[in-house]
């Protein structure tokens, strides 16, 4: 058989996952999947209970079914106990004569003399063992040894979740009074950073809650001392909250709760209120009264940036609120808690870290969204679901969020958690035993390639630097915009751009100039109502209609770059002529600070994003024209096969190994390295271990990623041999459909691992 047919495709293993309704269904599913794939007669799972030590056949397709839970193994027993404790797969063609057989009567397997065993692992944790069985006169070959490694390692999050749930249906259960049994279950989604936490969840549905309060009857009365207390404890809590999140992160914290702050301190607005109290009004009605009527006033003005304060006010009256009826500095909403939420805004996420938030699972909304970006730079576990139903979660509710595999659990049991903790320890020790970067990136063979780290924030450059990084080959300076109440001043955008720059002293920085629009909206910019905006007023379309601030945003960065090495970069470039405007404003900001004699520097290297197909028409062009280029997959494959990158829904579509895709990418790079300019690859992509060979093969020499990939991007580079990846790389090239493209390169891999 080919062996290509022999490996699962993402297509098949997400059905696996999200179509079986049980537990077991999936089990037996998946042994059917691989059975019939093998063509074997036989195929079993065993899970590995790591506390036991005892591998038990948790499914199986062909055997009989009344040894599932009944047969077996410990660690080394066997031809299964073996293939798990010697981490290797074991191929016999006559089962029942090697010495290490067990025999288990009543399961019916006297038939299926050949054997193929792969141990199932993730990391260091050993998960289980999967079996194929055939009658001898059908032995299993070399090649069916090497697909079944590789499927084994595809399946291994899938049993290893099924792991977490069988332990939860262990004994244990019986042992529990029946009021205090909750159905765990699974909700599966897009982890958007890496990491899982759990505890309780809080829904935050302001609208709801708000509603809530107007309509609540305060049976308790309150006095005006009740009601300055609670001002004062508001004003304390907004004002440390403040202060940490600045102290954290300084580039994007300025004055995030100073709206809050701003309207609690004016007379007018908290005047009102105790004019109320004093005529006897009940406090906490008092509050609502007078919020409600500034919310209706800000909600019906014509200024899109009014409107929003409507927020800010929703925000504080809560916070008031609770801060008076529990007569008390309540703990914050968030702190550790993991938030349920359906729209939220990188301002509210940053709100929510600096209030202790430990998790967030977002409604809606995609992985490579701005808000989800933010999340892998404040470390937050950050999951993406479609399911609108958990915005009803009870209160309270325990959820376990595993952002690395893109699961919720909701109402976990603590052996599922105890068991997310033993991995916790896993992965830490994998992590030290992957130690710091080595100082210089080379692929096996030798060849030099520079690894360099995207930052959205400024503490993000902090880890790159520690880490070892090259240099910074993408900042993507709409973080402080996106998160200010205000666009930022020349003075504060130098500000920040100094500090980064400083953080990377001697090392190339690529700052790439405003690009919002599309998802990253800014609130205080008057609303355009766009029907489409990924395909509006966006980027450097943007900054050339606005280009007083596009040249406050390019005066600072010249001033901060004085004496640096750093590139300017304009994001979704589509036509020579774009690129040759936004080159011209540069010149002229330069000639302006020239004449005002102040410092900065004259000749920044200037380059381009190739986020927009339309380019590839006009690559040679662009190529002589730019001083670098750098690939952004993540809006080119969008725009590419009309996926928006922030919708669940068609994430499937969104396919980096189609082949148009990767055509195009070679393109691009060879456009770019015939012109004798650097081409970096920047977007998700890059820091997909998996696509590393292929990229490098294609050309690459650049790759930037953001630092939590940086080690495993270097580990994945320092693995490849060139001339190898440049085979594989022209065997993808020439597939015309993307399975196609994906088995090239499963087996490549296969043969890797
Ligand atoms: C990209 O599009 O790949 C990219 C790096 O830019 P952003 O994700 O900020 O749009
Ligand atoms: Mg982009």
């Amino acid at each position: 058989m080919e062996y290509a047919q022999l490996l699962l495709d993402i297509e098949e293993l997400n059905h696996l996952f999200r179509e079986s309704v049980s537990l077991s269904t999936l089990l037996d599913r998946t042994t059917h999947l691989v059975g019939a794939h093998f063509k074997a007669d036989v195929c079993s799972i065993y899970i590995f209970d790591d506390e036991t030590e005892v591998l038990t056949l948790a499914a199986t397709r062909g055997l009989n079914p009344h040894g599932v839970g009944v047969v077996k193994l410990r660690v080394g027993e066997g031809l299964v106990g073996t293939a798990l404790q010697e981490l290797r797969c074991i191929c016999e063609n006559d089962g029942s004569r090697d010495p290490r057989y067990k025999f288990f009567p009543g399961i019916n397997e006297e038939r299926f003399e050949a054997f193929l065993a792969a141990p199932i692992t993730r990391g260091i944790a050993r998960i289980g063992v999967l079996v194929l069985q055939r009658e001898k006169s059908t032995p299993f070959a070399e090649a069916d040894t090497a697909a079944v490694k590789i499927v084994a390692s595809q399946l291994a999050n899938i049993i290893e979740n099924a792991k977490f749930l069988m332990a939860v249906h262990a004994p244990h259960e019986e042992k529990k009074p029946p009021s205090e049994v909750h159905e765990m279950r699974i909700v599966k989604g897009q982890g958007a950073s890496s990491g899982f936490v759990w505890g309780n969840a809080v829904v935050v549905n302001k609208e709801q809650a708000l509603a809530l309060l107007f309509k609540k009857d305060f049976d308790k009365s309150y006095t005006l001392t009740d009601f300055d207390k609670a001002i004062k404890a508001t004003e304390q809590q907004l004002e440390e909250l403040q202060g940490k999140v600045e102290e954290k992160l300084s580039d994007v914290a300025s004055l995030i709760f100073a709206a809050h702050l701003v309207i609690l301190k004016d007379k007018a607005f908290i005047g009102e209120m105790r004019k109320l109290i004093e005529m006897g009004g009940n406090p906490p009605e008092a509050v609502l009264k007078i919020a409600r009527k500034y919310m209706e006033l800000f909600a019906a003005s014509s200024q899109p940036y009014v409107r929003e304060k409507v927020h800010d006010i929703a925000d504080l009256v809560l916070r008031l609120v609770r801060n008076l009826v529990s007569g008390r500095h309540e703990a914050w909403a968030y702190r550790d808690r993991i938030v349920v939420v359906q729209n939220l805004f990188p301002s509210d996420l940053l709100a929510m870290a600096s209030e202790g938030v430990k998790g967030v699972v977002m409604v809606g909304g995609g992985v490579t969204s701005h808000v989800a970006i933010l999340s892998q730079s404040l470390g937050i576990p950050f999951v993406i679901v479609t399911a609108s139903e958990l915005m009803g979660l009870p209160e309270g509710s325990t959820i376990l969020v595993d952002a690395s595999q893109g699961n919720v659990y909701i109402n976990p049991h603590q052996d599922a958690i105890a068991r997310f903790e033993a991995s916790r320890r896993t992965d830490e020790l994998l992590a030290e035993e992957a130690v710091a970067m080595q100082p210089q990136t080379t692929t096996r063979d030798g060849c030099r390639v520079k690894l360099m780290a995207n930052i959205n924030l400024l503490n993000d450059a902090r880890q790159a630097s520690t880490l070892g990084a090259e240099g910074i080959g993408l900042y993507r300076t709409e973080f402080p915009f996106l998160i200010r109440t205000a666009f930022p001043t020349e003075e504060e955008q130098y500000a920040v751009y100094r500090k980064l720059i400083a953080i990377m002293p001697d090392k190339p920085v690529s700052l790439r100039t405003l690009d919002i629009g599309g998802d990253k909206i800014l609130s205080y910019y008057p609303d355009a109502k766009e029907g489409n905006p990924m395909l509006g007023l966006r980027s450097i379309r943007f900054c050339l209609e606005n280009v007083e601030v596009f040249k406050q945003q390019l005066r600072a960065m010249l001033r901060a770059a004085a004496g640096a090495d750093v590139g300017i970069m304009f994001p979704m470039i589509s036509s020579l002529d774009e690129f040759t405007a936004a080159k011209a404003v540069v010149l002229e900001c330069v000639d302006q600070l020239a004449a005002e004699k102040v410092e900065h520097n004259s000749s920044p290297r200037i380059g381009m994003m190739v986020e927009i197909p339309s380019v590839l028409g006009i690559i040679d062009e662009l190529a002589a024209e730019a001083d670098f280029f750098s690939l952004g997959t993540n809006d080119f494959i969008q725009y590419m096969l009309a996926v928006d990158r922030t919708n669940e829904r068609v994430s499937k579509f969104y396919l980096p190994s189609h082949p148009s895709v990767l055509r195009a990418i070679k393109k691009v790079v060879d456009a770019g390295t015939a012109a004798g300019i650097e081409v970096a690859i920047c977007g998700d992509m890059a820091h997909e271990q998996r696509y590393v060979p292929f990229l490098l093969g294609a050309g690459f020499r650049t790759f930037s990623v953001g630092p939590a990939y940086l080690t495993r991007v270097q580990k994945a580079i320092l693995s490849t041999d060139l001339p190898e990846a440049q085979l594989l790389a022209a065997e993808m090239l020439a597939q015309p459909r993307t399975a196609d493209v994906e088995a090239v390169l499963s087996r490549h891999l296969a043969r890797m691992a």
